[in-house]
């Protein structure tokens, strides 16, 4: 018999025919590090004694409740999905979801929630067996797990999937409001002398001393600094034009030059410095470029141009995108 069964039968029944069996079922369920729900007519009519060291809920406060005033409101319509689909009856058998719960102490925990209903003939729901889980830990666990796939190992700055994904999300609510924004691509100048003169491992602090100085130019929600390549790191700016981006870059330049860590071979500056490149694109009708694509490129091309003109210095390229694109 399974577990839901089981405890079915022991919440319609109360008592099974043999008594032992009564006892086995009730300590299943009282002793459960889950909360063990049985709801009727959409209220609650037994809660497992572990709501109380679980989620610090009142199992005699929740009888007769819907719940609700329990779920974290933003999560609300997670439920009413799930809810709305049960009643309906396009999904029948047993189901799982997550969302935060509201906990008696007011903090806020995860939760999964596998729930089972059994159905009269005509497919209304009799009653339905919730068993709810703290899955806190497993959730922050994911999130870490999460945070780190898109974050650069070396400088901590996001990396270049999220680089990908922040310049694309970028271009559309550019195209959406009919603005502008610019993507600005840094390159430490002549860095593998650098790392013949002093070492990998010093390459790597230089890396990490310019991205922590890079990084602090994304000062928006809308912006991104990331590490694009091995001694590249870009920023992407959403609602930006060509002003503020070239200011930005000459900024960002002016930055890391003022670091002031020697470089021998950087014949420029006796200083590690780097070239910018900043391409800036304006959502406008009629223009004929493939975005964003041909962001990074014009990006790249003006690099390319600062790196000619001597490094340690910006240059910049604009383009006129479609209005419409995509
Ligand atoms: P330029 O001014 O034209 O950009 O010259 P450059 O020497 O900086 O460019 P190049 O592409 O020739 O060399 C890049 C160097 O960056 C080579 C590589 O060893 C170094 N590099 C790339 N990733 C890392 C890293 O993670 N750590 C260290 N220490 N060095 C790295
Ligand atoms: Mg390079
Ligand atoms: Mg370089």
């Amino acid at each position: 018999m399974s577990l839901f069964k089981a405890i079915g039968r022991l919440l319609r029944f109360g008592l099974a025919k043999r008594p032992d069996e009564d006892m086995i079922f009730r300590s299943i369920v009282e002793q459960s590090g889950d909360v063990i729900c049985h709801v009727s007519d959409g209220r609650f009519t037994y809660v497992s004694p572990s709501a109380k060291a679980v989620f610090g809920w009142s199992p005699d406060a929740m009888i007769g409740s819907t719940g609700f005033e329990l779920i974290y409101e933003p999560d609300l319509p997670i439920l009413e999905e799930v809810l709305a689909r049960r009643v309906s009856g396009e999904e029948v058998g047993p189901v799982r979801h997550q969302l935060r719960v509201v906990c008696g102490d007011g903090s806020l925990k995860w939760s999964e929630t596998s729930a089972r209903s059994e159905r009269a003939a005509n497919g209304k729901i009799l009653h339905t067996i919730l068993v709810i889980r703290d899955v806190s830990d497993r959730k922050r666990l994911e999130e870490e797990l999460e945070a780190l796939a898109h974050k650069d190992g070396l400088t901590g700055l996001a990396n270049r999937r999220s680089f990908d994904r922040m310049l694309e999300r970028s271009w559309q609510q550019t195209l959406r409001v009919g603005s502008e924004m610019a993507l600005i691509l840094i390159d430490i100048d002549h860095f593998k002398r650098f790392n013949d003169s002093y070492g990998h491992q010093a390459g790597d602090d230089c890396l990490r001393a310019v991205a922590a100085a890079v990084g602090r130019f994304a000062r928006r929600p809308g912006d991104l600094a990331c590490r694009y390549g091995g001694e590249e790191f870009a920023l992407v700016l959403s609602e930006t034009g060509p002003f503020a981006a070239l200011e930005l870059a000459e900024e960002v330049r002016s930055a890391v030059a003022t670091l002031n860590v020697p470089h021998e071979g950087n014949s420029t500056r006796g200083r590690v410095t780097v070239s910018v490149g900043v391409a800036t694109a304006i959502a406008r009708a009629g223009g004929s470029f493939r975005m964003p694509e041909s962001l990074v490129q014009a990006a790249d091309h003006a690099l390319y141009k600062a790196k000619a003109g001597g490094r340690n210095r910006v240059e910049q390229s604009v383009l006129i995108a479609p209005f419409n694109q995509k």
